[in-house]
């Protein structure tokens, strides 16, 4: 039995779910195919008390509020999860749970042949919808040999999950802070390696981060700034939302070390960035105050000013005078955990679609190689905003319009 579909749409998370309801609005009969359940990753790929990064007057799609949340609060993960539920219900998407697309090939004659869990799809036209964040990366650095438990950030539920003694934190963007913040506050001791990253306010005169990020245009940057790729961004939404200061993590006794280099003899190495990273971090912290102040001077806005938020605390004796190495065993140190972030899992596609390091090769999610093929959700698909939840959503929107123009195309190829 061979399941026709005019478009198929591969993964059942935001961005599955805003590509079926934008297909419905165009008029073009598709099916979702989700290996899981709805929203999966945010049920079983993140920590207990994970709360969205950004409030919940933002983090949502334009159609439905959360409904039982002041709009400033941060939704729970568990909320994220009911939030994208109740919206899939409402839409009525055509989604089918518990279907694994496990190869996606080319059909003689056009289109395109998927190997299910469930059996075999035919379609004209593939979505894939299956994350910016698609598999843990974990640096070859320190061997299972070394006798410590090893997880990513992925796999952290919570400080009960992890044995006793000190925790290494590999990482200090919003995942490895988060982290290191809620461990140190369980009454774990913690050491955190910072590299290079943003962290901006997380609310400025008034305003959060989101919406600065809206009125300075930066939302729809169309591309990183070059020689920042590396550069990751601290934000929280933990405890009711609070700006990033890697200073306030010391002063919760959070040891902070620079950017992890090597392992060798039970040792941990670290770079001599750790200052750098942190004068970097403020600078760019700095920047977005600057420019906030030039946005609300240049529209006459009547925003409280805010003096105090250009005070910061003294560096702690950590960061004026850093460790460049540990010794694991000595340190008590039993974990790490490392949030260094995420790669690509294509395996199951058995298309020309992938650049040389494993990346779509796209442009704004219509395949660069194959023809009826799209992307959504990716990091920078078309702007900053693609792997966020509304941004998602307004990309399906276009990709939508898009592939209702190319249906022509398509049928008259078939
Ligand atoms: C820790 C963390 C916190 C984040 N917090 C926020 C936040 O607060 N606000 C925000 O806007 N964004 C946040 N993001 C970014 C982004 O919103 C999430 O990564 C989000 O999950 C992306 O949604 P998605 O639908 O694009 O992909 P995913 O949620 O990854 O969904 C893809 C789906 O595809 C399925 N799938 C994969 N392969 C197959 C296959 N072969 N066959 C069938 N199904 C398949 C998966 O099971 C999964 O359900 C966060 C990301 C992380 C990692």
């Amino acid at each position: 039995m061979v399941e026709k579909v005019d478009t198929l749409v591969i993964g059942g998370g935001q961005a599955g779910i805003a590509m079926s309801e934008h297909l419905s609005r165009v008029g073009i009969p598709h099916l979702v195919l989700e290996r899981h359940r709805i929203a999966e990753r945010w049920r079983t790929e993140r920590w207990d008390n994970l709360v969205a990064n950004g409030p919940a007057w933002h983090d949502r799609f334009p159609g439905q509020t959360f409904d039982d949340l002041p709009p400033d609060a941060f939704p729970s993960k568990d909320r994220i999860v009911r939030y994208f539920e109740d919206y899939a219900a409402r839409i009525a998407a055509p989604l089918r749970c518990g279907v694994e697309v496990t190869a996606l090939r080319p059909r003689d004659g056009g289109g395109f042949v998927a190997d299910t869990s469930a059996g075999r799809f035919e379609a004209a036209r593939v979505v894939c919808a299956t994350g910016p964040f698609q598999k843990p990366l974990i640096p070859a650095m320190v061997p299972e040999t070394a006798g410590l438990m090893q997880i990513h950030s992925a796999g952290y539920r919570n400080p009960a999950q992890l044995p006793d003694g000190a925790v290494m934190v590999v990482g200090a963007g919003s995942s490895g802070a988060q982290i290191a913040d809620e461990l140190a506050r369980a009454g774990r001791r913690v050491f955190l390696s910072v590299g290079p990253h943003d962290r901006p306010p997380r609310a400025y005169r008034g305003k959060d981060f989101v919406w600065w990020l809206g009125a300075l245009g930066k939302w729809d940057a169309r591309a990183r700034t070059p020689g920042t790729e590396h550069v990751t961004i601290a934000v929280s939404g933990a405890r009711g939302g609070h700006t990033v200061d890697f200073r306030d993590l010391a002063a919760l006794g959070i040891t902070l070390v620079g950017r992890t280099e090597g392992h060798e003899a039970g040792r941990l190495r670290f770079a001599a960035d750790l200052q750098a990273n942190i004068r970097a971090g403020d600078a760019n912290y700095l920047s977005v105050l600057d420019e906030a102040d030039a946005y609300v001077a240049a529209q006459g806005l009547d925003f409280p000013a805010e003096p105090q938020a250009r005070v910061f605390p003294p560096d702690p004796a950590c960061v004026t005078d850093p460790v460049l190495s540990l010794d694991l065993a000595a340190e008590g140190i039993t974990t790490i955990i490392w949030a260094t972030g995420y790669g690509f899992d294509y395996g199951w596609m058995k298309l020309d679609a992938l650049d040389a390091q494993g990346r779509p090769d796209h442009r704004e999610g219509v395949s660069s190689r194959v023809p009826g093929l799209y992307f959504l959700g990716l990091p920078w698909l078309t702007r900053r905003s693609s792997a966020f939840i509304w941004g998602a959503w307004r990309d399906a929107a276009d990709l939508a319009d898009r592939m209702a123009g190319d249906s022509g195309a398509v049928r008259a190829a078939e």
